[in-house]
């Protein structure tokens, strides 16, 4: 499938282990794909990989937390290329505590990166969308977001005022064809996922046997499902919020 040929998509959080899937399946797919994220080590070595393979990739290091750097990024971006199509607001951070047990400054983190950077990110590429005439945005919301776990108030809370932000923008804009959804996966195996798993002493095994359908979740699956909502097979879908879970409850 080349559904994405010659589009600008942007992917933030693109270095790590969802962003990464994420950029080599628009890669994949035609795309020119900016990896933005805080991680200039590994977004570097991804794009490399990537061009080596023959795809579109380019990097910066952008500190989502900075609504200036955002701004900086979009305004070069913008001298560089005509078109945004597709924005994947796909980076955040997952600090762990119930309320008592949070730092103050951990609650502000999280919501910097989690939420105010995507209320930055939306503002500064949703003019050039409506300017020519669409675009798609997907947010990587949680299951989490939508039924808390215990002991992540912070993230839970951000992840579902990513849920909420989704609907409002999807309804504010959708008369602009600029279409924004969410995803909301359950757990994933990612590289951070495995190495917590280490710390927490249980293993990969623990985890599976807690979903239905035989176990967690592969950033490729989480990759292709954010590429269909973004991509003209879904022109009708707008304020979607899809959960990718195995059919796993919370618990
Ligand atoms: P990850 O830690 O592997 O990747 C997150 C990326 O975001 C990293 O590359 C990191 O450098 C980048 N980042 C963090 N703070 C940044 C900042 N201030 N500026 C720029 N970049 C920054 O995590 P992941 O598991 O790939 O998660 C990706 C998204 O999926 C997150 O929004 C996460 O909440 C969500 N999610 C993950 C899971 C899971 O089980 N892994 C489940 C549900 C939702």
């Amino acid at each position: 499938m080349n559904r994405f040929q010659d589009k600008t998509v942007i992917v933030t959080g693109g270095a790590g282990g969802i962003g990464e899937a994420i950029c080599r399946r628009f890669a994949n797919e035609g795309a020119h794909v900016w990896i933005v994220d805080s991680n200039a080590e590994l977004a570097q070595s991804l794009a490399q990989d990537i061009n080596q393979q023959g795809g579109h990739a380019a990097w910066r290091e952008v500190n989502l937390a900075s609504a200036a750097d955002i701004f900086s990024f979009i305004s070069e971006l913008k001298s560089q290329t005509e078109r945004i199509d597709v924005l994947i607001n796909n980076a955040g951070i997952n600090r762990r505590g119930a309320l008592l047990e949070l730092s103050e400054q951990d609650w502000q983190t999280t919501f910097s990166v989690n939420l105010d950077a995507l209320f930055h990110m939306c503002r500064a590429v949703l003019p050039h969308m409506i300017a020519q005439g669409g675009g798609a945005i997907v947010n990587t919301a949680s299951q989490w977001g939508l039924h808390p776990a215990p002991g992540h108030i912070a993230y839970n809370t951000s992840k579902a005022a990513v849920a909420a932000f989704t609907l409002n923008l999807a309804r504010d804009y959708a008369p602009d064809k600029v279409r924004v959804n969410a995803v909301c996966p359950g757990e994933v195996r990612t590289p951070m996922l495995e190495s917590n798993l280490a710390r927490s002493g249980r293993s990969l095994d623990d985890l599976n046997a807690l979903v239905p359908f035989g176990r967690i979740g592969e950033p490729a699956e989480i990759a292709a499902a954010i590429a269909f909502l973004a991509s003209d097979e879904a022109p009708y879908l707008c304020g979607s919020l899809l959960e990718i879970t195995g059919a796993q409850a919370v618990a």
